[in-house]
């Protein structure tokens, strides 16, 4: 039997909305695809999943039409499951190793998990809302996967757990940074509000490092704080032109577009809608940047990037789609200069030529620029999405924390904790911009730290 695909929007249709591009499986498409498993003995897959999800158990259960049974087998590790199943970069993880991907006919791990969260989403009733008599008390900083997953392990454990989030919603990039086609924020929130109903408090508009310190946190009592603030520092890249109008970073950009609508007629939040636009960098931020330009009307959008598609950085599942919707890639290519008009605004950029040359220490090959290869694009709009580095507001209120150069924090391999006792960091924030499922990890591992901690 071959793997079952999932359905998706019409082209035509979604290149003009930010409706949800998939639009997962049905039943029957679900049961068939789970009757595929092998329920390995050996089980790679859950070893190929950072928070160990027991992947053979729950696909049984939806093999069986199980599928409430299922959604419990997986929310013993996760709580982000309809994000994950909608976002993780399935094919270098779970199904990488899965032993069917031998024959490219891998199981549909991430389908099956999305599908099972959405049914849960819809029919299931939740787990335990019991009231617990709070020992501990632990405050994490930062709302995104990793703040998340680490508070609900936490309030599983029964610790009082309160979040603190800079902005007016939680979620960090799952609300303001991937766009509502990918990731509808219904799904978001509803994964949240699940957290908030077992006894999570999140306070926002609470920045720490200015509204409040660490020091107030242990003040009001907290044994342990843990530090999940994110990468959401954009990289420019100093290059003449960049001061340009029209000239955007695809974090204020699409956070334009997410958390504050730009998208929605209803809502006022400006943003500039161009006919021509050039997006930097090949990650899956730059694809949604280049995806959300094309829905918001630009006739052409491309994507710069300095190396071949194989390299490209993004999942797969969303270079497929880029290239059905149209934009095109130009491979080999470095932006060096955006030229404006006279009144300055974006008129065209000036971008140089590369060749692949020996591995850097990425282990990719290295991009080689050709200073004598260079060619004009007529664009009106420049997007940047180069790479982020950790926000930085919490490390420059402490002066005991230690960070790298690049500000990533610095924390203990096995425990997670910092350079301050009983202060804790993960996500973003220490290995600078990576994944949901590897943020959430931190996140977990944090959690047993914490735990172990103070039940000594
Ligand atoms: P974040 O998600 O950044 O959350 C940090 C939170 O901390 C934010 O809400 C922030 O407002 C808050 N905060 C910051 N400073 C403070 C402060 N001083 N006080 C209080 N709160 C603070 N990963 C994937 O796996 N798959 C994808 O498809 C994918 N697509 C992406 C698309 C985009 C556009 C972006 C930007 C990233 C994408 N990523 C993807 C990466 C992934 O989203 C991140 O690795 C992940 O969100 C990191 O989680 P985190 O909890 O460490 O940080
Ligand atoms: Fe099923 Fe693949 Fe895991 Fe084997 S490796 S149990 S086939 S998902």
């Amino acid at each position: 039997m071959n793997k079952q695909l999932m359905p998706a929007l019409d082209v035509q249709e979604r290149m003009h909305s930010f409706e949800e591009v998939n639009l997962g499986y049905t039943k029957k498409q679900a049961i068939m695809e789970a009757k595929r498993c092998l329920n390995c003995k050996h089980h790679p897959c859950i070893l190929g999943c950072p928070v160990g999800i027991d992947i053979p158990g729950f696909i049984k259960k939806v093999s069986e039409g199980l599928f409430e049974e299922a959604y419990h087998i997986i929310a013993r590790s996760s709580c982000l499951p309809a994000v994950c199943g909608r976002v993780c970069p399935q094919e270098t993880q779970c199904e990488k190793v899965c032993v069917l991907s031998k024959t490219k006919n891998g199981i549909s791990i991430g389908h099956l998990e999305r599908f099972v969260a959405d049914y849960h989403i819809k029919h299931g009733k939740d787990v335990d809302l019991s009231i617990h008599k709070y020992e501990y008390k632990v405050a994490i900083v930062g709302s995104g996967p990793a703040g998340l997953s680490c508070a609900h392990d936490l309030i599983k454990a029964g610790f009082q757990v309160d979040i603190y989030e800079a902005l007016h919603l939680p979620g960090g990039v799952l609300s303001y940074g991937i766009p509502e086609f990918r990731l509808p924020k219904s799904i978001v929130f509803h994964e949240i509000n699940q957290l908030i109903d077992k006894g999570v408090n999140i306070i926002t508009n609470a920045i720490i490092g200015k509204t409040l310190t660490l020091k107030d946190l242990k003040s009001m009592g907290y044994q342990a704080i843990f530090i999940g603030t994110g990468a959401g520092l954009p990289k420019f890249m100093g290059i003449p032109g960049e001061m340009l109008n029209g000239v955007y970073s695809a974090n204020e950009f699409l956070t334009r577009v997410n958390l504050m609508k730009a998208y929605d007629k209803d809502y006022t939040t400006p943003i500039l809608k161009a006919k021509k636009v050039a997006v930097i960098g090949g990650g899956n931020v730059a694809l949604d940047a280049a995806r959300s330009a094309l829905r918001l009307g630009a006739k052409k959008v491309y994507i710069i990037y300095r190396r071949t598609r194989n390299e490209l950085p993004s999942r797969l599942e969303e270079i497929h789609h880029a290239e059905e919707e149209g934009i095109e890639f130009i491979y080999l290519s470095a932006l060096k200069e955006i030229i404006g008009d006279n009144h300055g605004f974006v008129h065209h950029i000036k971008c140089n030529k590369m060749t692949l040359g020996n591995p850097d220490s990425s282990g990719r090959p290295r991009p080689v620029e050709n200073l004598n290869d260079s060619y004009h694009l007529d664009v009106d709009e420049v997007i940047i999405a180069i790479g982020t580095t950790p926000n930085p507001l919490v490390l420059q209120s402490e002066d005991d924390l230690n960070a790298t150069i690049e500000g990533c924090l610095m924390v203990h391999h096995d425990t997670l904790e910092t350079s301050i006792p009983s202060v804790y960091a993960g996500g973003d924030v220490v290995t600078g911009s990576a994944t949901v499922i590897l943020a959430m990890e931190a996140g977990k591992k944090a959690a047993h730290s914490i735990i172990s901690q103070l039940k000594k």
